[in-house]
């Protein structure tokens, strides 16, 4: 696997030369722009990613003018579950769950019925919008695709949960059989950029998992597509990704930040700062306004004691375990969220209306 262990981190005079060229009020100009229906340039998407430490909270606050006018102060949860896990034919660099891993990680086939629904149940208990079943696979068997179309009307009988399924890469036909279901959305992350791609993954391609996104929106259902920051990617990568959810429409993005597990061949390779993390989640609402966006995977990790300045630019996280790795206790996400007077939503209500008034 080709990966190159470097992150492209630019040094702190690069970043004082840049906040020394950038006219006061540069932050909140932008805010002002994408509020009133304007999209922000490559350009100035790479700058956000290239901000001082010293400007984090102005570039926070035009995100959360764009959070707010979208979300208000409401925090949307997530709940995954792995329903098949570590026996994935492909060799992304960055999964525990790839045939070039050799983490100690649980390895079994697709749960029982039984075992989806307690998982339902446990995301409706933690006060999760949606429940994510994910399987590892390049993509799913005809029983893999059967067993969830079963599963999927059980499950919204008895829980008030939206469904997103983490399949791999699927065929229109898959996609349809899904949304007849009831399948909300379909998660497929790009992860990285075009460019980057094969630096990460060679058993599939970047145009493969857009195709995918592609027969799922023909299908109906709402795309779930995001990133992996931290893999050795540069800033113009996450940008040309950022920029392509955005051309795609995607409804949902989690980001993730690198948790390099032993094991994979990414192993030791992450080098984020909680500011670069922050700077992300900023980026990736500039660029997608509108969007549900998630702090994903290593959020504990990289973010550390900033966590909560995350949710400034991000309206959602998953709570629990993530699919191989441990997550923090659900009752500190709970305190963490009350504690910055924001409230956990289960549907499209905002528990206090957005105002554009708020101050930026
Ligand atoms: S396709 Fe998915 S499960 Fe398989 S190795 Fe890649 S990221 Fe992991």
């Amino acid at each position: 696997m080709p990966v190159t262990p470097s992150v492209d981190s630019p040094s702190s005079s690069h970043r004082a030369a840049a906040e020394a060229a950038r006219p006061a009020g540069t932050w909140g100009a932008l805010a002002d722009r994408v509020l009133a229906g304007g999209e922000i340039s490559p350009a100035e998407a790479l700058a956000v990613l290239d901000s001082a430490d010293i400007e984090i909270l102005d570039v926070l606050s035009a995100a959360w003018r764009v959070r707010y006018r979208h979300f208000g102060n409401t925090v949307q949860l997530f709940f995954l579950m792995n329903a098949k896990s570590g026996l994935c034919p492909e060799d992304c660099g960055y999964c525990s769950q790839s045939k070039v891993s050799d983490a100690e990680i649980p390895r079994y086939n697709l749960l029982s019925a039984p075992k989806l629904l307690e998982g339902a149940r446990l995301a409706a208990e933690r006060q999760s919008k949606t429940f994510c079943i994910v399987i590892s696979a390049r993509g799913p068997t005809q029983g893999e695709i059967d067993a969830v179309c079963r599963i999927v009307p059980e499950i919204k009988a008895r829980y008030d949960l939206n469904i997103c399924a983490c399949l791999g890469l699927l065929t229109p036909d898959q996609a349809r059989a899904l949304a007849a279901a009831g399948v909300d959305k379909v998660n497929h992350n790009l992860n990285t950029s075009e460019r980057f791609y094969p630096e990460v993954c060679t058993t599939h391609t970047h145009a493969d998992r857009v195709a995918t996104l592609a027969a799922c929106r023909s299908a109906g259902l709402q795309l779930c597509s995001g990133g992996i920051m931290g893999m050795g990617e540069t800033r113009a990568d996450l940008v040309d990704m950022a920029m392509e959810l955005r051309s795609l429409r995607v409804e949902s993005i989690p980001l993730n930040f690198l948790n390099a597990i032993d094991g994979t061949p990414l192993e030791g390779t992450a080098r984020l700062t909680p500011r670069d993390c922050l700077r992300g989640l900023a980026m990736m609402r500039l660029v997608n306004p509108s969007a549900e966006i998630r702090i994903a995977g290593g959020r504990e990790i990289h973010l550390g004691s900033l966590q909560p300045l995350g949710l400034y630019a991000a309206n959602s996280m998953f709570v629990g375990d993530y699919l191989t790795t441990k997550g923090q206790l659900p009752e500190s996400d709970y305190r963490m969220i009350e504690e910055m007077g924001f409230v956990i939503t289960r549907g499209a209500e905002a528990a206090e209306p957005p105002c554009e008034t708020v101050a930026g």
